[in-house]
């Protein structure tokens, strides 16, 4: 297996394991209503900002994940951190738009730290485009490929309540929705 959309494939040691097991813990776990609806833009560079990127900073670290957005939170705005490299700093976007995407489109396997051991085919753009402001409030312009612009386009989905499950075939869905399916407790008299 590889990376795979946000979540990233690596063999933690115990102690990162458990940072990763309490970072997943505060972030919403499908079916989590939050997950489904649409974030509101951000109006204001304020410190609330400020305090939120470094949260999602500090989990997608902890969790060891590709990338992370505020409704994983269940803050709905639109702002979303970027860390496709490991060893590269994470890129932090606010009011994110997708201004182009190639017409050449991939499929891949994905996964995602909201839907915990679901890993199906997702249809992405090879190249985009996305324009946003930073944390600051100036305005970037990134032209992405491959597995960073994967990752990208999974996090705008985020931001609109769109999930991976929207996005696979009819059949990884299915599989997957029994994956996520909670699993009855057996009681014992
Ligand atoms: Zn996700």
């Amino acid at each position: 297996m590889s990376d795979a959309g946000e979540v990233r494939d690596e063999k933690l040691d115990a102690e990162a394991e458990a940072r990763r097991r309490v970072a997943l813990a505060q972030i919403r776990q499908y079916p989590d209503p939050a997950l489904r609806m649409k974030a509101h833009d951000i109006e204001s560079f304020d410190v609330d900002l400020t305090r939120l990127v470094e949260q999602l900073e500090h989990l997608l670290g902890d969790a060891n994940g590709l990338g992370l957005a505020a409704t994983q939170l269940g803050v709905l705005r639109r702002v979303f951190v970027l860390r496709p490299d490991p060893d590269e700093e994470s890129k932090v976007l606010v009011n994110p738009r997708l201004v182009e995407g190639s017409d050449e489109r991939v499929t891949d396997d994905e996964g995602c730290l909201s839907l915990q051991g679901v890993v199906i085919p997702v249809e992405r753009h090879e190249r985009v485009t996305v324009e946003a402001q930073d944390p600051e409030g100036n305005d970037v312009r990134l032209e992405l490929e491959g597995l960073p612009a994967r990752v990208a386009q999974h996090e705008l989905d985020h931001l609109d309540g769109i999930l991976i499950l929207d996005r696979t075939t009819p059949d990884a869905r299915r599989e997957a929705l029994a994956v996520l399916r909670p699993q009855p407790v057996i009681v014992r008299s």
